[in-house]
């Protein structure tokens, strides 16, 4: 299993974040934000098997894209496109749709289902092509009382609602689920012969009370599984973008500690450390405060992006290099430096 991801868009204009988690069996393609221009970037075919679209805000560097987006998907056969946001993502949304003239519309494909996320539930509605997109379909809204948001069968998305000036700001989390390996020195010691049952163990949808008979013994796959898996933990990436917090507060400790030991952190990082008026007006981050955050929670490597357009080649480097100085793991996404 892998998480593949790219940064869309250059440095100093709008950008996004493309994923594709690969399970080894399935491909499933995610896209965060949609800012102008953004999907450029992708393919077409690229852009019509995205499944989930992840909005931070409703901040026009973040949406402008959408209308590409729809263009594209607006009657996606088979399966529905989930739409996740802030609160107040469904009426955006809704006004999205609403925004063409429909009179070809019957009879079309296409629903989208769109959740708004407040942190303590989901609220959820239903939009279809064939109704012009003219009915609000509410479905129940879901409590939550932990950060997970969806789950899929091999990897689940969490959530956050970081602050940015008057307006929260959706911050993400992909994680992998651990993955089952059989422990191949064991089969041997137990003397069982390996057969069609071994995938079955590494099948989460298969109930432990199974049994199987190997060489005249009946085994439950409760046993064999603590007998024969391992478990590595799969891969992770969170998507934090325009937001203002400060280091010693309970904010900063409760979002480093809830990206503790993540995979790949990819990060706004709008203003240098010596625009720091700056970015506390607008309420975003600076260099050194997103070197900081990736430090604290101990992450494998911290991707910066978003950068302010104020600033020249050599300033985005040296930007980079301030986050350096207090996470040395920090990467700018590819084509984004002329360092090398
Ligand atoms: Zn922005
Ligand atoms: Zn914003």
């Amino acid at each position: 299993m892998a998480i593949e991801w790219q940064v869309l868009g250059q440095a100093g204009s709008d950008n996004a974040l493309h994923v594709t988690v690969d399970s080894g069996q399935s491909r499933e393609s995610l896209l965060f934000d949609c800012g102008e221009g953004c999907l450029r970037d992708l393919r077409t075919s690229a852009i019509q098997s995205v499944a989930h679209l992840f909005f931070s805000h409703f901040h026009m560097d973040h949406v402008s894209g959408f209308d590409t987006f729809f263009r594209h998907n607006y009657n996606k056969p088979d399966a529905p496109i989930q739409v996740w946001g802030p609160p107040g993502t469904i009426e955006v949304m809704w006004h999205r749709f609403r925004g063409f003239s429909w009179n070809l519309h019957a009879g079309q494909p296409g629903e989208w289902i769109v959740k708004e996320l407040s942190g303590r539930q989901i609220s959820t509605a239903g939009f279809f092509t064939r109704e012009a997109f003219a009915a609000i379909h509410r479905r129940p809204e879901q409590p939550l009382d932990d950060p997970v948001i969806y789950r899929s069968g091999t990897w689940h998305m969490e959530n956050r609602l970081l602050p940015h000036g008057s307006i929260p700001s959706a911050a993400y989390r992909l994680v992998e689920e651990p993955r089952m390996n059989i422990d191949a020195g064991k089969l041997r010691s137990l003397d069982i012969m390996p057969g069609p049952w071994l995938k079955e163990l590494t099948d989460a949808g298969i109930p432990d009370t199974n049994t199987v008979d190997l060489n005249g013994r009946v085994w439950t796959f409760g046993e064999l599984r603590r007998e024969l898996l391992t478990s590595t933990p799969g891969e992770s990436l969170a998507y934090l973008t325009d937001f203002r917090i400060e280091p010693g507060t309970e904010i900063w400790d409760d979002i480093a500690a809830w990206l503790t030991g993540t995979t790949t952190l990819v990060c706004e990082c709008h203003y240098r450390q010596e625009d720091s008026s700056l970015a506390i007006q607008n309420s975003h981050m600076t260099a050194d405060l997103v070197g900081r955050l990736a430090a604290d929670a101990g992450v494998g490597r911290l991707v910066l992006h978003h950068f302010s357009k104020r600033y020249s080649l050599d300033e985005r480097n040296a930007l980079h290099d301030q986050a350096k100085l207090f996470f040395p793991g920090t990467e700018l996404p590819p084509g984004w430096s002329n360092r090398g």
